[in-house]
């Protein structure tokens, strides 16, 4: 890249971190598919172990592969460095261990992806880690919910499945006076659409599996250090402010600087939690962000155009969109991320529950799976599908309603997309 110029997005979409192979000339990043690397010498081997030096010694911790996805994500986030992990919810997993000790807690938006919820009531209340649920529409909520235990705020940018936006900036004004971090769910909007970092959110996480890799066919997470946080304060983190044993009393936070965090996430939880991400899917990944900038505003011109069609429908009682001038999310999206809107929203059938298992079980180019971010057309129906387990008031509540149906919409023609939901939609009767 040309040193007097800052590269644009979808420069570093296709070159951030990578360079020809230095052995082989190779010009795409190879899978470095190895378990382990071969030390120079024993002095060599003691300095990786010590982290006095950079290098690779087993690829649960690092891989040359993985390296290059990690930089990628960093430098489009606007981030000093990244982790990838096996998926997203092991980059959340990750992100918590780093910050929380028994006992504390977090504030969480109410609004999130199903799976963060069930994450954070019970397996991270089995950590003895605490969440406090706040109202993401209402940022002051979240100023409520803080205790003197709270060490962190956790949202999504645009929530999966609603489509709402969140106003990152009004919360992480709440997170800096709080002292503590904020930590942003970029999955739905990817940093094509928005970088939370620019808004003041403090780490970035992915699920990679999604729009990042863009194809539905490799797991992945990710987890970016923005470096703006102050880790030493008050012994509060104490992965990063505190001697460590097993790095010769090392304090993280000291020798790391802006980007310990990252470091942190990597040599204690990644080395001692394990959810590495195969050399494999971090390839796929990295490959599937060279286009990613394509992809997300042909998927967000698609989706723009079905929702305003969804919206005339005679079937369709409501759409919940924030590329449409009517979402109460409107002006909000317009100012975060005014490329779009994203691609994943939710609509009303008129017909309730039986309706709603219609439209699915009639689609043919959609594919009814549970799943996002895919160039593929994706449909569920919540109701009868990943929120059946919840009584009808608890599926409301969480915008699973029986007439819910939440779309993906892929980058195939508009055209064909809408044609398809046509005909699904004339099979309610
Ligand atoms: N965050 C969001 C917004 C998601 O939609 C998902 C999965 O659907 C996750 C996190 C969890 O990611 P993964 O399935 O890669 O663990």
């Amino acid at each position: 890249m040309t040193a007097d110029r800052e590269p644009g997005f979808a420069t570093l979409a296709v070159h951030a971190g990578a360079q020809p192979d230095p052995t082989t000339g190779a010009r795409v990043t190879p899978i470095y598919q190895t378990t382990a690397y071969v030390f120079d010498d024993v002095d060599h081997a003691a300095s990786l172990f010590g982290l006095q030096a950079f290098g690779n010694i087993y690829t649960r911790i690092t891989n040359p592969t993985t390296a290059v996805l990690e930089e990628r994500v960093a430098a489009l986030e606007g981030g000093t460095a990244a982790l990838a992990v096996a998926s997203g919810h092991a980059a959340q997993m990750l992100i918590f261990h780093t910050m929380l000790t028994p006992g504390d807690e977090f504030v969480a938006a109410n609004r999130l992806y199903g799976g963060s919820i069930n994450q954070f009531n019970h397996s991270f209340k089995s950590f003895g880690w605490n969440v406090a649920w706040a109202d993401a529409d209402n940022p002051e909520s979240f100023a409520d919910a803080i205790t003197d235990k709270t060490k962190a705020i956790f949202i999504e940018s645009i929530a999966n499945p609603g489509g709402s936006i969140t106003d990152i900036a009004a919360i992480a004004d709440i997170a800096r006076k709080a002292g503590v971090p904020l930590i942003v769910d970029n999955t739905m909007a990817t940093p094509y659409l928005c970088k939370p970092l620019e808004h003041g959110a403090d780490i970035v996480v992915h699920s990679a599996t999604k729009f990042l890799g863009g194809h539905g066919n490799s797991m992945g997470g990710v987890l970016v250090d923005g470096g703006s946080f102050d880790w030493s304060k008050g012994g509060r983190y104490p992965f990063l402010s505190e001697p460590r044993p097993e790095y010769q009393g090392m304090v993280l936070h000291e020798t790391f600087g802006n980007f310990a965090f990252a470091i942190a996430a990597r040599v204690l939880g990644l080395r001692d939690l394990g959810p590495a991400i195969s050399p494999f899917n971090a390839f796929q990944i990295m490959t599937g962000i060279e286009t990613l900038g394509l992809r997300m505003q042909k998927h967000c011109e698609n989706a723009q155009l079905v929702a305003e069609w969804l919206d005339a429908h005679p079937a369709v009682s409501w759409v919940s969109y924030a590329g449409l001038p009517s979402s109460p999310y409107h002006a909000l999206a317009k100012a975060l991320m005014p490329k779009g809107a994203g691609a994943v929203f939710t609509f009303g059938v008129k017909g309730g529950y039986d309706a709603g298992v219609a439209v699915v079980s009639n689609v043919e180019l959609f594919s009814h799976l549970a799943n996002i971010g895919d160039t593929r057309s994706l449909i569920i129906h919540p109701a009868s599908t990943t929120h059946r387990q919840l009584s009808d008031e608890q599926k409301v509540a969480a915008g699973a309603g029986p007439d819910v149906i939440r779309v993906s919409i892929g980058i195939e023609e508009a055209e064909d997309i809408i044609a398809d939901l046509d005909q699904a939609l004339s099979a309610i009767g």
